[in-house]
């Protein structure tokens, strides 16, 4: 670990064995843990907000490494991530793998994921020992497709989106206090603010973005470096890779998320935007 300021430290107090479910709807507030909503969201007190504020500039200029030893030292056993299998999601995964590999790791499954992508959730599980947890809808494909007379991305991408994928975040989330993304600042407008450590008013917990500060060549030459596995279609000119419906390989000069939900103004899932 790079020798690095003194980082605050507001420890949330877990019962060593009480490992949060997902899927808990209902939590009691441990004693001595900071004030959260009775289903386990933390609540933004102006404590909260000072210590997310100074952690993120005193992580700045931290290795990603560094800022998932603090987060995990911070908010395990209530730090998760969700992943999508893209680059920058496989290089937090293989350092995860190294620096805590019992961290929940889950994948929201829509239904749409291509077989590649499926594919190589067996790869990490084969390579690093890590089973992703699938998130899926309440619906399957044919059942949410039937309700709203046909698939709904070709007409509403907003609304599958927030169907299919935000309703499960939600739920998942429930009884964490804190989750990594895997975005990158030079990725999009929409995410060229992101903090180190935010407040993710959407889903209410503590927002860790390690690799904000990479661009596209540090996490590609990670991956060279280690050999981490990769989704093939990046080989294929998929540089974003989503459900297959709203994915297509991109043109040489076009931007990396150029795409996704080709020919609709929508840029971004809803995930990371607030
Ligand atoms: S990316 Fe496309 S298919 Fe997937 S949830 Fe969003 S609109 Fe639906």
């Amino acid at each position: 670990m790079s020798a690095g300021p003194s980082l605050p430290m507001l420890r949330v107090v877990v019962p060593p064995d009480e490992r949060p479910r997902a899927d808990q709807a209902e939590r009691k507030t441990d004693a001595g843990s900071p004030p959260q909503t009775e289903d386990g969201r933390l609540i933004l007190t102006p404590e909260l907000t000072e210590e997310i504020e100074r952690s993120s500039a005193l992580l700045e200029l931290a290795e990603p490494q560094d800022i998932l030893r603090w987060t995990t030292e911070r908010f395990a056993p209530r730090f998760t991530m969700a992943t999508a299998f893209g680059p920058e999601g496989m290089v937090l995964i293989h350092m995860l793998a190294e620096i805590a590999p019992q961290t929940p790791i889950f994948n929201l499954d829509t239904g749409y994921q291509f077989a590649e992508t499926l594919e190589l959730r067996e790869e990490v599980k084969r390579r690093y020992g890590i089973a992703v947890e699938l998130k899926q809808p309440e619906t399957t494909v044919a059942e949410f497709e039937a309700q709203h007379g046909g698939p709904l991305y070709k007409t509403q991408p907003d609304q599958c989106c927030f169907d299919r994928k935000i309703k499960v975040l939600n739920k998942a989330v429930l009884g964490y206090h804190a989750w990594a993304s895997a975005i990158r600042r030079d990725q999009s407008p929409d995410r060229a603010k992101a903090p180190i450590v935010g407040w993710d008013k959407k889903f209410g917990l503590v927002k860790v973005s390690p690799l904000a500060n990479w661009t596209k060549k540090q996490v590609w030459g990670m991956i060279t470096k280690y050999d981490i596995p990769y989704n093939p279609l990046h080989d294929q000119g998929y540089t974003s890779i989503g459900c297959w419906p709203c994915t297509r390989a991109v043109l040489a000069g076009e931007d990396e998320r150029a795409g996704r939900w080709s020919g609709f103004a929508k840029t971004e899932c809803g995930l990371h935007t607030q």
